[in-house]
């Protein structure tokens, strides 16, 4: 393939990713966009393949080796995991991107075949140390993200003390060692202040997603997500590539802007994000455990809940993770379509953080085929509840915390939350009285006009489905 034609064929992969991003924003055009960034991924391999830059490549075999391995664990990886882990499967994607710059960065440095003078030579290093700088973040902070998602690590922030001087510190560290490295001669020489700056790097990516609290976690994904993207663009700098640049660049700037979005959500600073000093802000750290429960309940049935759905003229249903986990999207959308049936105005209020990832809810509800026009997001339907005349928490918790307005202590202190308990009567679907992702007792339980459904989402909802029908 000559030069030319690999030009057309990356701007025609570069439009692709543009349509694809553009189609992913929302639920309806979702699969088309991903339709155009998998043609747009394919012409994008293809192209480089084939293309006159490849250099130093003489055995195409290992190449398809490489990709058929990586495939297979690609496909494996998506037909295993479940819904609820799609979050950690996305850190650790994440953590491969990093990994890969990493990589990249220390094999072009140490290429025998590249001969860089003079100002070229300055370049092609300052490439390699910002590459390998923003890959070796990404990593150590995505496969925290991934313990931290899973589980595997607890949600407890850890707060070292003089956090943002020790921050201060390894990025002062940071450039003096890269003065260091720029004034080495031989590649022999430049290695100790690469590993160098590599390891202060992978320390920094611990730290900082270490020393952020469970609720803050949606905003250091979407951060990570961007770390990403400019860590690819980084590569494009380092292998001469444009197309990943540009690809890059569209996948750091679209996770930035949704980390913008998470911020607001979250009310947190931008600014604060993204010099890494935020965490629980002036609240108290939460719980790793949650804190013990304070007051009594009024439990109610599921036959009672039907009841209570059936005579009313409003209904907002609010999902959160608990929905996914029991997988019960489909048995609310038969609810929902019971409920309508008999005249009762039903919609569904998104929180921009509810589940485990961005639009995870949405998600959800698109695949059970409940109508976009009744799924609105918080501020569009926040005002309505003293309207309302049932809302129906669906395996949500910290998104509907009230907790959040009311106590400034509280580690979600000045999160905006779906204002449930203005409903005439509120209902909680759950398990038990256990916290939600964040470790914070939530008040909305004790209150006066709010009701617990205990039980597994999906077993209460088919219950409730049956009721209603009889
Ligand atoms: P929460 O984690 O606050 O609450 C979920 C609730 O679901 C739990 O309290 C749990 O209670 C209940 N639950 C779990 N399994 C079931 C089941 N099978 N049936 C019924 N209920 C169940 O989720 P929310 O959606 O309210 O809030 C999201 C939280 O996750 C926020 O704190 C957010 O910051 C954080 N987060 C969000 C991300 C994002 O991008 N959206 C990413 C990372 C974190 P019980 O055990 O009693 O059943």
């Amino acid at each position: 393939m000559n030069e030319g034609l690999m030009t057309v064929a990356y701007i025609g992969a570069t439009i692709l990713f543009i349509l694809s991003l553009g189609g992913l924003s929302h639920p309806e055009t979702s699969r088309r966009g991903n339709l155009f960034g998998i043609i747009g991924m394919t012409i994008a391999v293809v192209a480089t393949l084939l293309g006159p830059r490849i250099t130093g490549v003489s055995n195409y075999a290992n190449i398809m080796i490489g990709m058929a391995i990586g495939a297979s664990l690609g496909v494996f990886a998506a037909i295993r995991v479940k819904m609820t882990q799609m979050p950690e499967l996305v850190a650790l994607m994440h953590s491969l991107v990093g990994l890969a710059a990493c990589l990249v960065g220390f094999a072009n440095f140490i290429d025998p075949t590249a001969h860089f003078t003079g100002a070229e030579r300055t370049i092609h290093e300052v490439e390699i140390y910002i590459g390998i700088l923003i890959g070796a973040v990404t990593f150590s902070g995505s496969v925290i993200a991934f313990g931290k998602l899973s589980g595997k690590i607890g949600g407890k922030p850890m707060l070292l003390p003089a956090r943002h001087m020790l921050n201060l510190g390894l990025l002062v560290g940071v450039i003096v060692i890269g003065k260091w490295f720029l004034e080495t001669e031989t590649p022999e020489a430049g290695l100790a202040p690469l590993v160098l700056m590599t390891l202060i790097s992978l320390a920094f990516g611990v730290h900082m997603v270490m020393a952020i609290g469970g609720a803050d976690m949606p905003v250091v994904v979407s951060m990570l997500n961007s770390y990403s993207g400019w860590a690819a663009s980084a590569t494009g700098f380092m292998l001469s590539n444009d197309l990943l640049i540009v690809v890059g660049a569209l996948v750091g700037s679209s996770g930035a802007i949704l980390s913008y979005i998470m911020c607001r959500a979250m009310n947190r600073q931008f600014i604060a994000v993204i010099a890494g000093g935020f965490g629980t802000g002036g609240g108290t750290a939460p719980a790793a455990g949650g804190e013990a429960p304070q007051g009594e309940v009024q439990s109610i049935s599921a036959s009672e809940t039907a009841e209570m759905l059936r005579s009313a003229s409003n209904v907002i249903i609010v999902p959160g993770y608990g929905m996914a986990v029991a997988q019960a999207q489909h048995t609310v959308f038969e609810i929902t379509t019971v409920l309508r049936a008999k005249g009762v105005n039903v919609r569904f209020g998104i929180h921009p953080v509810a589940g485990r990832m961005p639009g995870h809810m949405n998600v959800l509800l698109a695949e059970a085929k409940v109508p976009y026009d009744i799924v609105l997001e918080m501020d569009e339907l926040n005002h309505d509840f003293p309207q309302t005349d049932v809302a129906m928490v669906i395996g949500a918790n910290d998104i509907v915390n009230p907790a959040a307005q009311e106590d400034p202590n509280s580690p979600i202190a000045g999160m905006p939350v779906l204002e449930v308990w203005k409903a005439k009567t509120s209902i909680v679907m759950k398990r038990s009285m256990a916290s939600g992702y964040a470790g914070v007792d939530n008040p909305l339980f004790y209150k006066e006009n709010n009701r617990m459904l205990f039980g597994d989402a999906k077993k209460m909802l088919d219950e409730v489905l049956n009721s209603l029908r009889a």
